[in-house]
């Protein structure tokens, strides 16, 4: 290669741009421009890394973020383990970016049951890296700079900054609660949208609006009537619905999940997205998928190739046999997907009474395996301090993990900036616990509870 005797091109540049001699150039010389794109603006500050470290340091008994502490189903770990270490070596490569054939064939076979309709496996399924992923080319495909869209509040925080990043400008609409009958416990399902406050969010500026049933982070499974609601409203307003259905599975006390595309006229403008790690408690596989018509998917697509491209073969190897497993037991009381919840069902049983009978006042969640507690009876142990920036939950839950070692994340976290302050007096637990976990959570409940009654 030729080189050029004396300072290189770079370096002249450099020294033409600063107006310098040689004689200043340094080879430490700092960039002064700012690096950081526009689009990050604002949205760097992330929940998860700040709760999630304090639960690291702290914790004792963590029922914070959201993920199982028992093990995958057995069957599940086979099918790795099987992919892993089988003849087939290929499958240590690269598969079909869209999706690995035999993961999509079953999704589409799956799904196409649920919804009533045949699902072309190339066109109308696209596997993501979880169900993360599949948010992020949903809201990069369709959004546009100056697009509105609907959040519904409280909402899993990532929609928000994934809006933002994609230039378009979020319009939140909270579910409003109300107080239970005499003397009951509040439950998931008395926080509901005013119809006359959502419809005045739909405007011509409306692109689409997130939906997420089961709600992360209350348990709300939303009713039929509810979505009807929803649908009628993006069908006047020609609005894409992007449908969050992670925690389809876990509903609870007979309810149904309901899928929003399944309703009239939302097919075509419905996005639904799903997580093996949720479905069959694998977080870390980071697995999801999208469904929906190939005139939306094709855009997703489009992201996807120049994004993450890919998502880990065998993984997929394995869910796809989870799923055919699943398709098989379809219904019958070995499936996974009816075992999961009523398993699940009695962990949040037992977190409700625990809680209640320290008069920490849960929400009963119809869904998900979340359980938002009302902190207010315990006011006295971390007093407010008004004028605070910081929200009164999130103190509070890091007072919580500090003193107590319990780690559980504030309900504000679930709520645009200017909102936090609105709810400010909940925390969020996970109930996807071993019983023993669970029960050590009972312990510093108790424990605490009596250290406040006692004189
Ligand atoms: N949506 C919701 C509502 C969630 O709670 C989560 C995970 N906490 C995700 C999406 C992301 O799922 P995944 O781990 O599959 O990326």
């Amino acid at each position: 290669m030729l080189r050029r005797a004396g300072p290189s091109l770079r370096h002249f540049l450099l020294e033409r741009k600063s107006g310098a001699g040689y004689s200043s150039y340094s080879s430490e010389a700092k960039m002064s421009r700012p690096v950081q794109a526009r689009r990050l603006e604002g949205i760097d500050k992330n929940i998860w890394v700040e709760f999630v470290k304090l639960a690291a340091t702290y914790s004792t008994v963590n029922l914070g973020q959201g993920f199982p502490d028992f093990p995958p189903p057995d069957f599940l770990k086979k099918a790795f383990v099987r992919a892993l270490s089988g003849e087939n070596h290929m499958l240590h490569q690269y598969t079909r970016a869209f999706g690995h054939p035999p993961l999509v064939k079953i999704l589409a076979q799956f799904f196409g049951k649920l919804l009533g309709r045949d699902l072309d496996p190339m066109t109308n399924v696209m596997v993501t890296v979880g169900a993360y992923q599949a948010l992020f080319c949903c809201f990069q495909a369709f959004v546009d700079e100056g697009d509105e869209v609907i959040i519904i509040e409280p909402f899993f925080d990532c929609y928000e900054p994934m809006v933002k990043m994609a230039g378009g400008m979020p319009m939140f609409v909270p579910l409003r609660p109300k107080a239970p009958k005499d003397g009951k416990l509040m439950s998931s399902a008395d926080w509901q949208l005013d119809p006359a406050e959502l419809a005045s969010k739909f405007s011509e500026r409306t692109k689409a609006i997130v939906l997420n049933s089961p709600n992360n982070p209350l348990g709300k499974v939303f009713s039929r009537g509810e979505l009807e609601l929803i649908a009628d409203l993006c069908v006047k307003h020609d609005v894409l619905c992007i449908s969050d259905e992670v925690y389809e599975w876990l509903v609870y006390d007979g309810k149904e999940h309901i899928r929003i595309a399944s309703l009239q006229g939302m097919w075509d403008r419905t996005v639904t997205i799903g997580s093996a790690g949720k479905s069959f408690s694998a977080t870390g596989w980071k697995v999801g998928w999208t469904v929906g018509p190939n005139r939306l998917l094709q855009h997703l697509r489009t992201v996807h190739q120049n994004s993450a491209y890919h998502c880990a073969t065998v993984a997929q190897e394995a869910v796809a046999q989870g799923f055919q497993r699943e398709l098989e037991l379809y219904g019958k009381p070995e499936s996974y997907f009816i075992q999961l919840p009523k398993e699940l069902q009695q962990k949040r049983d037992w977190l409700v009474q625990s809680l209640d009978a320290v008069g920490m006042k849960p929400i009963i969640p119809e869904g998900t395996y979340f359980l938002v507690a009302d902190i207010s009876e315990f006011k006295s142990d971390v007093p407010d301090v008004p004028d605070s920036d910081e929200p009164y939950d999130s103190r509070f839950a890091k007072w919580m993990v500090k003193n107590k070692g319990l780690a559980a994340i504030p309900l504000s976290a679930f709520y645009c900036g200017a909102h936090k302050n609105n709810y400010n007096h909940f925390i969020r637990f996970c109930f996807a616990k071993e019983e023993a976990t669970l029960k050590a959570a009972n312990d510093i409940l108790q424990k605490w509870k009596q250290e406040k009654t006692s004189p």
